[in-house]
């Protein structure tokens, strides 16, 4: 128990890249998973001073189960409470493909820009073993498509791999400045 950021991992452990199993029946084990994701994810957050840890899927502290928890508010730190889904799905994909920036706790220090749909439609189970279904838009579809990625073994960088003005990186003042392709990615071992 009491997991921490150091319990997060990061590519290029390969765990990342394995699909995730369904969860059957939710037990206190369910639970427990939960609970440790988002203690990880609020310490990862603790210890950065400009980003929010919005999101985490279990593959992330290492258990391979489809376990998505996602922030209440993306907007204010403050607000420290997740909703959790079980074996998240996306059953269909609605809008237009949007490119916009997208980070990882996995994937230390790297931004990219990712094209993701602006509308989805997500089914999942709720902590009471209830059948939720509903439409995210814009942020919160990215948030979800990203997070059901993890679930299916797919980092963000994997969709943008062969872009070379996707990568970005933070500066220490909290702006994206680009990074360059060939030196930082293309032949960055601790990413593939
Ligand atoms: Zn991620």
């Amino acid at each position: 128990m009491n997991k921490t950021k150091d319990d997060i991992i990061t590519l290029p452990n390969q765990h990342l890249r394995e699909r995730s199993q369904k969860v059957g029946v939710i037990t206190d084990e369910i639970r427990n998973l939960v609970a440790d994701m988002e203690m990880a994810t609020l310490d990862w957050e603790d210890s950065r001073s400009h980003e929010v840890g919005v999101a985490l899927a279990a593959i992330q502290i290492d258990k391979k189960l489809r376990v998505v928890v996602l922030r209440n508010n993306f907007d204010d730190k403050s607000d420290r409470t997740f909703h959790a889904f079980i074996n998240p799905k996306i059953t269909k994909y609605e809008g237009e493909l949007v490119e916009d920036y997208e980070g990882c706790l996995s994937v230390k220090d790297i931004y990219g820009k990712v094209k993701r749909h602006s509308k989805v439609r997500i089914s999942a189970t709720n902590l009471e073993g209830k059948e939720v279904r509903l439409t995210a838009e814009d942020f919160l579809a990215r948030v979800f498509q990203h997070e059901i990625d993890h679930t299916n073994g797919i980092v963000f960088v994997d969709h943008i791999k062969d872009q070379p003005d996707a990568f970005f990186k933070l500066d220490k003042d909290g702006h994206l400045e680009k990074l360059d392709y060939d030196k930082d990615i293309r032949s960055n071992k601790n990413l593939w």
